[in-house]
């Protein structure tokens, strides 16, 4: 028999290996932030304890192991731990095919650890990778900061061993949500109810989720009802030969400075794209009624993308709901799709992106390697007159801005932070929402490759990101009730960051 097995006790920040054979090699790519860079370990002996000491938290997709003999490979003790071979030698974590499994599954919370030190919170990342590579889970919110929930998806195999194990440390947990197949069904009822041929973008309706084709034909609808204000433009095609369309909405002049806003980068965060339409409407409602909004199109361009990773949003709604990545195929492997927030030309490769093509937050072979980040960057840099660049995500309602990739504070870190504040009042006034906002490194964690550090660094002082509603209760399976109320409030923290962007030109 021959496993890779966490073990304990090993205390916090560490991560215990115990070798039950004498030909295993643990490595980690150089993604996996270890003392500096990789850690590998070779011909360990029987039963003895590998201690690793993380010198930051860190992401368990990056570990593979790696059997230098065929002979010693048992294919059902491989089954039983939920691996599979992807090539003679190296073995990943049967992840892809666990977040296609319709069967019941647990969302679980871990509530955090009490004790706030830099241990503590190592201790926190350390059952991950176990969980991770064993039981097949799909971090709906990964580690982030000493004390901060992290949510899990459990596929309903998993359940009781990932239980078992979060008791047996100690972790604390609750349950979010007690069965995603019932969420999943009752959204499928609502968009069934609801559905109906808009005719015209009043008609359309706002409150509820839509297919990718009922979104481009609101598009065009939109166009045609407002000529002269809105145009759709195709900016690209998708890896599967999908248009890629942005709404530009203009009263004139000749590439005056620019607003860009996408919705949708990643696929399953539904409640972005709804509130793309809706911010979409939005403007051509308040265009020559809102003074502030009216102030913005008299001087500014606006551009809006909602649906930012097509292929991933059609695959939501014929495959798997939860799909995030983009759906590329990497050589060399089986798993689907590259993570299009990490794949962009800022620190990419370093920490807080992944190198396994099965990981949820695969950064692909080579910056812009998607085609959907390529389009935009295309875009952006033809432009050369973009002076706001919003991202928007979903959950966890957080309004962030640059860096992701290094700790460095960005040159106009007190102008932003203080947009963000506005912009945060703005957003809370309207309903009491609350969100927090700061840095991307110093509000969440570490993320490589991200949309806006690279528009940060092409000279587009106001990049920032949203993550919107909820805070966990639904995740990305936020009810169609609060499409309105989420694209409403977040519009509110737009307009403040439109406004400041028109009122101090650089
Ligand atoms: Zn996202």
């Amino acid at each position: 028999m021959l496993l890779g097995n966490h073990w304990g006790p090993c205390g916090f920040g560490r991560i215990c290996v115990r070798c039950l054979c004498n030909e295993v090699s643990i490595q980690s790519q150089s993604k996996f932030p270890f003392v500096n860079s990789s850690f590998s370990y070779t011909m360990c002996s029987p039963n003895r304890v590998l201690a690793l000491v993380p010198t930051t938290a860190f992401y368990s997709e990056d570990i593979w192991l790696q059997f230098p003999s065929r002979a010693t490979l048992d294919p059902r003790a491989l089954e039983q731990w939920g691996w599979r071979e992807a090539s003679a030698s190296v073995l990943w974590p049967d992840s892809h095919k666990a977040t296609e499994t319709g069967t019941k599954e647990l969302v679980l919370r871990d509530v955090g650890e009490e004790d706030t030190s830099r241990e503590a919170a190592a201790g926190v990342a350390a059952p991950e990778s176990w969980l991770l590579l064993h039981c097949r889970l799909d971090f709906w919110r990964g580690p982030a900061q000493p004390g901060s929930p992290i949510d899990i998806r459990v596929p309903f195999p998993s359940i009781q061993a990932v239980k078992v194990f979060l008791e047996a440390r100690d972790i604390r947990y609750t349950v979010m949500i007690e069965d995603v197949q019932s969420l999943l069904d009752e959204e499928q009822e609502q968009m069934f109810a609801s559905q109906s041929w808009a005719r015209s973008t009043n008609t359309f309706n706002y409150a509820t989720y839509h297919t990718l084709r009922e979104i481009y034909d609101f598009m065009d609808l939109l166009a045609a009802e407002h000529p002269q204000l809105v145009s759709k433009l195709q900016i690209g095609s998708s890896y599967e030969g999908r248009p890629i369309y942005v709404l530009k909405f203009s009263t004139g002049g000749n590439n005056r400075p620019a607003i860009w806003i996408d919705t949708g980068i990643h696929s399953r965060e539904w409640v972005t794209q709804a509130s793309g339409v809706w911010f979409a409407k939005k403007i051509t409602q308040d265009y020559g009624q809102d003074p502030t909004l009216t102030a913005i199109l008299d001087n500014m361009d606006i551009f809006l993308e909602i649906v930012t990773n097509p292929d991933g949003f059609a695959f939501t709604h014929s495959k798997n709901r939860l799909w995030r990545k983009t759906r590329s195929l990497t050589s060399g492997s089986t798993c689907i799709g590259v993570d299009p927030n990490r794949n962009w030309d800022a620190g990419f490769g370093k920490a807080g992106a992944s190198s396994n093509p099965c990981s949820e937050t695969y950064r692909g072979k080579f910056a812009n390697s998607e085609v959907e980040v390529k389009s935009i960057v295309d875009f952006v840099k033809d432009h050369r007159n973009i002076k706001a660049f919003i991202s928007i995500h979903s959950y966890s309602q957080l309004l962030l801005y640059p860096f992701g990739y290094k700790k460095e504070s960005p040159a106009d870190k007190d102008e932003l932070d203080q947009v963000a504040r506005s912009a945060v009042e703005a957003l809370t006034s309207l309903y009491g929402t609350k969100f927090k906002y700061g840095s991307i490194i110093t509000t969440i964690y570490q993320a490589s490759g991200g949309t806006i550090d690279w528009t940060y660094n092409q000279g587009i002082k106001y990049s920032f990101t949203f993550e919107l509603r909820d805070t966990g209760r639904y995740g990305f399976l936020l009810p169609a009730s609060q499409i309105v109320p989420t694209a409403q409030e977040t519009w509110l923290a737009l307009l403040t960051i439109m406004e400041h962007t028109l009122n101090h030109p650089y």
